[in-house]
Formats: C-alpha cells, structure tokens, sequence
C-alpha cells in the first residue's frame, strides 16, 4: 500500500534528520543563545513533545515560510542580494522552491510582530550566528528568530555564499553535523561509549579564542571548557560551536554509530577544519590551525572547506518540514487526492524521499 510506504519513508527519513551551527559564528545575542537546550540537531515538531524535540521554544517555520527583515538600512544595502543567493544555493541543490519560501517583509510589520518574523542583522568583523527555527520571542529574554550576517570571506568556508547558507541551515532548523554527541566518544559521555563512533580529533588549543580565555580563567576552568559544551558555554568559549550537544533521547538518529560512514562529511553544517581555528586565512589559501580534523582509526585527515548544501542536508529539512506538515494535518486527508493541501504535501514527500539513507 502506498501509504505504508509512505509512512516508512518518513520515519526513516525523520530517523535520520541531521544537524546543522561556527567559532567564526557568534551567539546573535546572550539572552537567546546561550542556553544549549535551543541548539538541538533540528527542531522540533509542535505538539509532539519531547520525543524528538528539543522543546516548545524552538520550531519549525509555519508553512515552510521564512517571513524576515533587515535589522536596519545598512544590513539590508550590505545583505540583500547576499540573502537571497544563500537561499538559492539551497535550491540549486534540490530544496524545494515551491515549499521553502524566504519572504522578504517592512520593517515595521516585521518588528511590529518580532515573535514571528526573523531579524538579519549586518556586522563587518566575521561575525555569523542565527536562531536555530523559529524560536519563540519571550521578551525580555528572547528578543525572537534573529541571524547576523557579515561578508568576510576570511572566516568560516571562506566562501560569503555558503556562509550565508549555513546560517540559512540554522534559521530553518538544522544544527551543526560535528555536534551530534554520537560521533563522540573520546570524553565518555554515555555509558558503553564504546559503540559510539569516534569521529573527530579536537584541538581545542588551536582555537583562536583559547589563548585569550586562559588568559582570563585559568587553566583548570579551560580544561573542563574543552570537553564540556556546558563549561564552553559558561565562560563564552568557542568550543561550544563544537562540542556534543547532550540530551540523549531527543535526537533524530540512530543510537548506535559504528563508522564513517555515519557521518556526513559533506555537510553545510559540519564545520570545515579550519573554522575558527587561530591564523588567517583567504579564498584559496587557509592557514588556520586545525580544530577538527576527520580522525579513521589512527588515521587523520582534515574536513574540507565546503560551498555547498549536502544532499543529506536537503533531505533532512525535507523531512523535517515534510513531518511538521504532517503533525498539523489529518494524514488521511492529506493522502485523499481531493484535499487541498495534497499535491503540496506530495511535493514535500518527494523531495525527501530517496535521499535518507
Ligand atoms: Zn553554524
């Protein structure tokens, strides 16, 4: 029956929904960021709890639709055109246009209602960073969906387009790859650490903030600092762009991680080696220290830069939205060929099929 297989499509695909967040990246504001129970591999899904959630603050875009801003008249002269093609990267590489929409609104409007509306900010020192989904404005202390963009092209992939998509990534819902906590198992996280996957070698000490953090915390502080995001993100340190989100049992992926494999090295949202690594670097010649490097047995190799959205990075936001579509509709209605939000939901189906496994 089609439906079954429809229905396990999904499933496996919502299994398998990846992460996406950089060093070079920055918290858009405190208030918000901070707290690490906002920065889950994708959102979650209204109404199904905490099952596969990262909570009620964070959710998918109604609709598909990103409604946004510029902060003021500088961020959208600088940022515009930039926006724009960031998002078109996405469907160059096989998001749906006719689902994922980014609509420019007025400022007024988009202020008037910060609770539903992202917020692009422009700054010219490097600094990127955005809400992951559409988290919930609770003013004073959530000021809504906000993303800050700059157009270095000295930071992160040392490409301003896929910068500016890999901060799309974040506003529709993806988290960073390297911070799923079953790629890790050199800090013993989880009981039977064992059968996580290895993944990465990380260098903490290259990163360029470290230096200035011993500096100002001491030793002991730095050591807990770079093995715990908690810690990372207590003193403002970087590594909380790298190490493993923690909170078993609200992940969309398989428990048990055995190879490579597993991971997507050519994710958008898997940071290349250099991000955030101390040195400088340029379009075609990176001298950054590595900070993650791909790590095969005793092997090491680095993660390369990246210009692109993967084909798994698509296919998550596919199922993601594909399933939050579905949470808010009758599925039965929804399969009936007569209903009117059919071809659109086989439309999320298709472009999310295929490609999870
Ligand atoms: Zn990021």
């Amino acid at each position: 029956m089609q439906s079954q297989h429809f229905c396990l499509i999904f499933l496996l695909c919502a299994w398998r929904s990846l992460a996406g967040h950089a060093s070079w990246e920055q918290p858009v504001d405190n208030s918000t960021m901070l707290h690490h129970d906002k920065r889950y591999f994708t959102v979650g899904i209204p109404g199904q709890g905490t099952a596969n959630s990262i909570g009620e603050n964070s959710q998918p875009w109604p609709n598909a639709k990103i409604r946004y801003c510029f902060a003021d008249d500088e961020a959208e002269t600088e940022l515009n055109d930039h926006v724009i093609s960031g998002m078109q990267l996405w469907y160059e590489h096989g998001l749906n246009e006719n689902v994922f929409k980014m609509v420019k609104i007025g400022r007024t409007e988009c202020m008037g209602d910060r609770a539903n509306h992202l917020v692009v900010s422009y700054n010219g020192q490097g600094h990127l960073g955005s809400s992951v989904g559409k988290i919930v404005a609770n003013p004073p202390d959530q000021p809504g969906p906000s993303m800050m963009l700059s157009t270095l092209d000295s930071v992160g992939m040392l490409d301003v387009r896929a910068n500016v998509a890999h901060e799309i990534g974040h506003a529709w819902g993806l988290l960073h790859e390297h911070q799923r906590p079953n790629l890790w198992s050199a800090f013993n996280y989880f009981t039977g650490s064992s059968q996580y996957y290895d993944a990465f070698l990380f260098t903490c000490q290259n990163m360029r903030d470290y230096q200035a953090k011993l500096a100002e915390h001491g030793q002991g502080v730095m050591d807990n600092a770079c093995k715990l995001r908690s810690a990372a993100e207590a003193i403002d340190f970087s590594a909380k762009e790298y190490l493993p989100i923690l909170a078993r049992g609200v992940f969309r992926e398989p428990d048990f991680i055995t190879s490579p494999d597993a991971v997507d090295w050519d994710s958008l949202m898997l940071y290349a080696s250099g991000c955030g690594g101390a040195g400088v670097a340029s379009p075609g010649n990176d001298q950054r220290a590595p900070v993650l490097q791909r790590r095969d047995g005793t092997a090491l190799s680095p993660i390369v830069l990246k210009t692109q959205p993967s084909v798994m990075d698509v296919a998550a936001l596919s199922a993601l939205y594909a399933e939050a579509e579905r949470s808010m509709s009758d599925m039965t209605l929804l399969m009936d060929p007569k209903h009117p939000k059919n071809s659109r939901f086989r439309d999320l189906f298709k472009s999310s099929s295929g490609r999870c496994l």
